[in-house]
């Protein structure tokens, strides 16, 4: 009876680390209402291998190759190229998109938007305004 007992444990230790391992598969890209992102997302709200709390909904489009990835870890470590920085001339451009709704939303909107999608007022993480200078332009003496 024991060794049966043993035997299902066992069974179920080997079934869920497998079922852990099937998580843990890379994901080449996500969708998101017919929105394609780019680099290592790990679900369909934007999340990602390097910034996966409640908080990180959004994904950005990058001005060099025009395609959304969620932070710039997942672009420098899967894209070819060096990355570009919106400049501010162009700060109208539609570049920001919700992870919880689909929706795009222009560099402007998104800072003034207060860390909350306009739309579906899904709550963004205000942390990354400390990574604003790797995607837009900004006032470069700026120290936090
Ligand atoms: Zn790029
Ligand atoms: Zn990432
Ligand atoms: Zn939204």
């Amino acid at each position: 009876m024991r060794k049966i007992l043993l035997f299902f444990l066992l069974f179920t230790l080997i079934a869920s680390a497998k079922a852990q391992t099937n998580l843990a598969l890379p994901v080449v890209k996500s969708s998101i209402k017919g929105i394609n992102v780019y680099g290592k997302p790990i679900d369909n709200q934007t999340r990602c291998q390097h910034w996966h709390s409640e908080l990180d909904i959004i994904a950005i489009k990058f001005k060099c190759c025009d395609k959304y990835y969620p932070c710039y870890s997942c672009h420098e470590e899967t894209a070819d190229h060096e990355p570009k920085v919106w400049p501010k001339s162009e700060f109208d451009s539609k570049a920001i998109l919700c992870g919880v709704c689909g929706t795009e939303l222009s560099i402007t909107d998104y800072q003034s938007s207060n860390n909350t999608c306009p739309k579906c007022k899904a709550a963004f993480n205000p942390g990354c305004s400390n990574h604003y200078h790797l995607y837009f332009e900004t006032d470069k003496k700026k120290i936090e």
